[in-house]
């Protein structure tokens, strides 16, 4: 269904995209690997303890609050530390965590989300959603709405070389510029 999954990569992917760099923060944690941000975590929150037990306290800043939170879903999901670690040590080539990888594993790609969910999600930009909204209820100044309201005097998509009229339809499902962006973000996120 091509309204269903145009959404979901539009705007419900952004929260899993950030739990995966979430956790590839982790990881980096985990492994201690040589970066400045690392050991500063290492000396000043995690004090030879494991990033995979420890717990946020207090006034520890949001960033860190934030990373702990994101650890805990993940590790619910898998169903327990080794389970995450194993998950994750497969995502991990080079001494690089591939964000792309850790992403296929935590989206649930059969799963379509109804569009309220799509639309208001928590983790989503605000911008995006904005987007998103006026575009179900087509009312993005497109130029075939611009053209009736008078506001300009042609209409013709600049993406694909003005071989069609531009509107909101056009624009997400019949351009071939925009279809080409979209596959080859499908592409890089691995699904099909
Ligand atoms: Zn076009």
């Amino acid at each position: 269904m091509l309204w269903g999954k145009t959404w979901w990569i539009g705007s419900f992917s952004a929260s899993i995209w950030n739990l995966a760099s979430a956790l590839r923060s982790l990881w980096y944690i985990h492994v201690n690997k040589e970066i400045l941000w690392v050991k500063w975590i290492h000396g000043n929150y995690l004090k030879y303890r494991d990033i995979w037990h420890v717990m946020a306290k207090k006034g520890d800043s949001w960033m860190w609050r934030q990373l702990i939170k994101c650890r805990d879903k993940p590790l619910n999901v898998t169903g327990g530390i080794d389970n995450l670690k194993q998950i994750l040590s497969t995502c991990y080539k080079n001494s690089k965590m591939q964000l792309s990888a850790v992403y296929t594993v935590f989206s649930p790609v059969s799963h379509i989300v109804p569009w309220y969910n799509t639309v208001w999600g928590k983790l989503n930009f605000p911008k995006h959603l904005f987007v998103l909204w006026l575009a179900m209820q087509n009312r993005l100044f497109t130029q075939d709405i611009l053209l009736r309201r008078g506001a300009i005097n042609t209409n013709a998509c600049l993406l694909c070389a003005g071989a069609a009229s531009e509107s909101r339809n056009h624009l997400f499902f019949d351009c071939s510029y925009s279809r080409d962006v979209w596959l080859t973000i499908m592409d890089w996120l691995k699904m099909n």
